[in-house]
């Protein structure tokens, strides 16, 4: 059965190209033009993936992916004009999966919907890996090329939403609404003392970094 994309755009032209776009790619697609009939239709038929634009009339893109989030599983892209750190980092605290900046060629745009959809069908998966670290979800085992290094609970727990959003900047506060909860953050600094665990066991045998800081913003997994 095909899978199903819905397309939140009130730009007539975008929509018309994506819905073009992806219908000859072989995927079943709904088009609607702003956030209220686009969460309308998501609750309706369920598609497999949204792209969703952020610039929308009524409700915004990021409150509509706040709610789209809210209302269970589903891969959301989103579209944006802006290529600011900061819009980035609201995407994904809001849960978007990916982002494309328009304007944007549909081959960049079909090669993340692709990405996605692969991910979410092996979202099942209980290995993570990550160059040379490897984290089992069902055995809680975490390796190291071939070393087996131990993690508390929490480690763990970082350490896994790392690998599930690998190359993303994640930001402190969405660190602290995933891990510890939401009404965690602000003033404490016990993220920072967790990355340092996190780094001490990662690197204890003069491995290369894998959790890089990223300064005024938070924390990625991606290579030095
Ligand atoms: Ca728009």
């Amino acid at each position: 059965m095909a899978e199903r994309i819905l397309v939140i755009e009130d730009e007539q032209k975008i929509a018309d190209f994506l819905k073009r776009g992806l219908t000859y790619e072989g995927f079943q697609v709904d088009v609607r033009m702003d956030g209220e009939s686009g969460l309308k239709a998501a609750r309706d038929t369920p598609p497999n993936l949204v792209i969703l634009d952020v610039m929308l009339p009524g409700l915004d893109g990021w409150e509509v992916c706040r709610r789209l989030r809210a209302g269970g599983p589903v891969s959301i892209l989103m579209l944006t004009a802006k290529d600011a750190v900061n819009d980035r980092v609201k995407g994904f605290e809001v849960g978007a999966d990916d982002y494309v900046v328009k304007p944007f060629a549909f081959e960049e745009l079909i090669a993340r919907v692709r990405a996605l959809l692969r991910r979410s069908r092996t979202a099942e998966d209980t290995v993570f890996r990550f160059d040379d670290l490897t984290l089992n979800v069902t055995t809680r085992e975490v390796t190291r090329g071939n070393r087996k290094i131990e993690l508390t609970t929490k480690e763990f727990d970082l350490l896994h939403f790392f690998l599930r959003h690998p190359r993303q900047v994640l930001s402190r506060e969405m660190i602290y609404d995933r891990i510890w909860g939401y009404d965690f953050g602000g003033e404490s600094n016990i993220l920072e003392v967790y990355i340092r665990y996190l780094r001490t066991k990662l690197e204890s045998n003069g491995e290369p970094r894998l959790i890089q800081t990223v300064r005024g913003v938070g924390y990625a997994l991606r290579e030095e």
